[in-house]
């Protein structure tokens, strides 16, 4: 039997994830990513472990990129107090730049076809009864045709924009900054910070470099001139803020910076596209879980297509119905509960009595931990 094709918009976590787990299982997969590879990209950089046991069945092994195993998590706040805890499953600190190079190298080696070039336009065209079929174009004039298009596109893209989704039309207040520097921090350890107007994570990745990654609120940002002027004046008001800067060498050039992250609810089916990661929704970076839900949705995406190319499901249109309806199940109180979450710790005084509930009754922030993550991935056989 013919294997349908699969065209992936976007070589991200998600769209990686999904190519391995579908080239693996003989199914024809090519991925347009935009960027080549390897490229540093604004994140956290801590993984919870809930991947792990699906890395083991993609056959993927982060020993070789020197992952950093991670069990603690500090939150301090603006005046700098600090509670501890251990994290439930625990996780691991991996740039993007080595991960998402791994998974390119991966997919190219399990026989993916890759190409570097920007995706334009995605038409969904009925050729006839139960025969419909997906043209792609790109930048550079090439045209591709598939029997299914996965939407792994990020956070924002002109596909949005292209596809009328309905989050582009609200502008979001959030931006985000990250880069490396060089630090004496604490092995194992994912800080979250607390200042005015956001949150900067700061844990170690490969090679002991550290990350550090902040989210802020434009409102609070603008009054500013630069990150410069923003990091002295407000962020290090927190005192382990100021430590971290101080002591610290940047290893980039300059900070990378991003704008307009939505939190807004998405579909995760349009147009016929399934969406995964970022594109069917984006869970807040102060939870930690925004990339093993990247991954956890490209491998539901591809348990449910494989089952589709095998004619266990036996329409696209129910192909997209059970999708819709897994990713619902499996993210919708996550996202919730993240959302939650940011808005209480956004109000000085709802944040403030909840960090007395928190170092008061220890408790409270692993259950936190657990309604903002999952459990590890089991794959079905
Ligand atoms: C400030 C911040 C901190 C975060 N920290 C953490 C953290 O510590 N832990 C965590 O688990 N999560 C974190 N996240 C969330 C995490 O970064 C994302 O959930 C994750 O990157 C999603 O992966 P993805 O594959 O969906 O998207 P991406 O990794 O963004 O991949 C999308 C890809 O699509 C490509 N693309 C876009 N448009 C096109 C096009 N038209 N044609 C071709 N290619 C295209 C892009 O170039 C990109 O490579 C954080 C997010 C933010 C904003």
């Amino acid at each position: 039997m013919k294997s349908k094709k699969v065209l992936i918009i976007g070589g991200g976590l998600a769209g990686l994830t999904a190519a391995i787990h579908l080239a693996k299982s003989g199914i024809a997969v090519t991925v347009i990513e935009k960027h080549s590879y390897p490229r540093h990209k604004v994140c956290g950089e801590y993984i919870s472990n809930e991947v792990l046991p699906y890395f083991d069945w993609l056959g993927l092994d982060l020993t070789g990129i020197k992952a950093k195993t991670i069990t603690d998590l500090r939150f301090s706040t603006v005046a700098g107090h600090v509670i501890t805890t251990t994290l439930p499953l625990g996780g691991f600190g991996i740039s993007r730049f080595a991960l998402d190079e791994y998974l390119y190298q991966e997919a190219l080696s399990n026989g993916c076809q890759i190409i570097i070039d920007q995706v334009e336009n995605v038409d969904f065209e009925n050729v006839d009864f139960d025969k419909d079929i997906f043209t792609i174009s790109t930048q550079s004039n090439q045209t591709f045709t598939a029997d299914l298009v996965l939407g792994a596109f990020g956070k924002r893209s002109n596909i949005d924009l292209k596809l009328k989704r309905a989050f582009m039309d609200r502008k979001s207040k959030w931006l985000a900054v990250k880069a490396h520097y060089q630090a004496n921090i604490t092995n194992n350890m994912v800080s979250l910070h607390n200042f005015d107007g956001g949150y900067c994570g700061v844990s170690k990745v490969e090679n002991d470099v550290v990350n550090v990654c902040y989210i802020v609120n434009y409102d609070a940002f603008k009054k500013y001139k630069n990150i410069t002027d923003f990091q002295e004046f407000v962020m290090t008001k927190n005192p382990h803020l100021k430590d971290l800067f101080t002591n610290s060498n940047l290893l980039f050039e300059k900070p990378l910076t991003i704008s307009q992250i939505s939190f807004d609810k998405k579909q995760a089916v349009e147009e016929h596209i399934i969406m995964i990661g970022d594109t069917a929704g984006l869970i807040h970076p102060l939870c930690g879980n925004g990339m093993a839900m990247a991954i956890h949705s490209a491998k539901i995406a591809s348990e449910l297509i494989i089952k589709y190319n095998n004619n266990t499901i036996e329409s696209r249109a129910a192909l997209e119905k059970e999708y819709q309806k897994k990713w619902k199940y499996t993210f919708n109180k996550r996202i919730q509960a993240g959302r939650f979450l940011s808005l209480i710790l956004e109000n000085k005084t709802s944040a403030n009595l909840v960090l007395k509930m928190v170092t008061t009754f220890k408790f409270i922030l692993p259950y936190i931990i657990k309604q903002t993550h999952g459990k590890p991935l089991t794959v079905e056989s």
